[in-house]
């Protein structure tokens, strides 16, 4: 029997995704959390479970942290700023410019403080990070990070090709930190390191046969961009003529789907490209307030992937997406299907079950064990009060609708890692 002094009983409205297809809404229930590890959902408590271990939310929603698996940590400062440019022009007019200011450590840290609080005051909780080139700058968002608790991987950014000259690294130079990196931390922990390529675009054939390399030698896991644009996959067909396309290119060099490989966009992907990411190693993000502001000329077929069983999550994107929510990026890839669909009518619209399960369980398998609320899950938790919502009779599900449509980090009453409260 467990003893109960170690655990808690949190009671509200508990919803979490099953599956693609399912929501699981547990109304007026206790989630039964030892030692920050979820033992299960109960309408009434066991006998003898001590009253003083309830934290009642009452009509409150109980929800899983949210997963950002695509964002650019060294962007936060430069969103909403270029949004009526082309990728490669808003690159080189704001992007560059902006992250080679990362070489500060002073900046690094001021900016990356203000980052990892507003992932937290947004309800992530789970995040996948692009860094910038620079290794001391990198080391500080680790370590933010790792003091905020957050579930995370981040790692060290490389280009060594087609980027300004005040923005971009030596082949070997980059190689070589981003080994150190992933020396030294090797230790297990929340925050992991990714090897992030930026694009093929930017790295050279020795760089990402370098970096491929590193992934297998430590079993680091890969994170880039691909088949974002029409005008990146023209690039880089010229920069690398011997491939069939970019998905060839990672996967040739040891960077897709030999280790977990997140792959940012994935809008254009052709039958070979589809066959290579059905792969339970892989997952494709997609970014819709990205996709619309950046104009990549297409929007991801995000029903077709996720019938072919393609492992799918949400990324903000920022910034070339301009909000960190991923409550509402869940009602952007709603309303982003519904547009794709005026020009191919093949794929029906995504449902709230699916754009919350990539938001929640299906990102969250990166990790392990967070997004859901099933028996051996983290209490990795928000709890959403919209009493500031009139309105009454609505089941808890119509309520999340809602907090995704209407909502914002207001409506987020609580955080929880692990069990543990976290303060914005
Ligand atoms: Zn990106």
């Amino acid at each position: 029997m467990e003893d109960y002094q170690k655990c808690k009983a949190y009671r509200g409205n508990v919803i979490y995704s099953k599956n693609k297809d399912t929501l699981i809404s547990k109304e007026n229930s206790y989630m039964l959390v030892c030692e920050g590890i979820v033992k299960g959902i109960f309408k009434e408590l066991p006998n003898g479970f001590p009253k003083e271990n309830i934290i009642d939310w009452g009509n409150k929603l109980i929800i899983p942290g949210f997963c950002d698996m695509h964002v650019h940590a060294p962007q936060f400062l430069q969103r909403g700023m270029g949004m009526d440019r082309e990728l490669l022009d808003w690159l080189k007019t704001y992007t560059y410019p902006n992250e080679s200011k990362f070489k500060d450590p002073n900046h690094a840290r001021e900016v990356y403080s203000l980052f990892v609080d507003e992932l937290l005051r947004q309800g992530t909780l789970h995040v996948n990070i692009f860094p910038s080139i620079h290794y001391e700058a990198s080391e500080i968002l680790f370590e933010i990070l790792e003091q905020r608790g957050l579930f995370a991987f981040t790692g060290k950014l490389n280009m060594d090709q087609n980027s300004p000259e005040y923005y971009i690294e030596d082949t070997e130079k980059s190689l070589v930190d981003t080994e150190k990196f992933i020396q030294k931390h090797q230790k297990d922990g929340n925050v992991k390191v990714s090897i992030v390529p930026r694009f093929t675009i930017t790295c050279s054939e020795k760089l990402l046969a370098g970096l491929g390399s590193l992934s297998e030698k430590y079993g680091v896991p890969v994170h880039s961009h691909m088949c974002e644009a029409v005008n990146t996959i023209k690039v880089s067909q010229e920069l690398f003529p011997d491939y069939k396309n970019e998905a060839e290119i990672f996967y040739q060099n040891n960077l897709l789907g030999q280790r977990p490989t997140i792959m940012a966009h994935c809008i254009f992907m052709d039958d070979e490209v589809l066959k290579l990411m059905k792969n339970p190693s892989c997952m494709a993000v997609h970014c819709p307030d990205a996709t619309a502001n950046i104009n990549a000329g297409g929007i991801m077929p995000v029903k077709k992937l996720l019938e072919m069983g393609i492992n799918l999550a949400i990324g903000s994107d920022i910034g070339s997406g301009a909000n960190l929510s991923i409550a509402r990026g869940i009602a952007s890839t709603i309303q982003h299907s519904k547009i794709r669909n005026m020009f191919d009518s093949q794929w029906d619209a995504v449902t709230l079950p699916e754009a919350f399960y990539m938001a929640t369980r299906s990102g969250g398998r990166y990790f392990k064990n967070v997004g859901a609320f099933e028996e051996g899950y983290c209490f990795n938790a928000l709890v959403i009060d919209d009493s500031n919502m009139p309105g009454e009779g609505f089941t808890p599900v119509e309520r999340l609708e809602r907090f995704c449509y209407l909502g914002d980090d207001r409506n987020i009453a609580m955080r929880y890692i692990l069990e543990k409260e976290i303060l914005v």
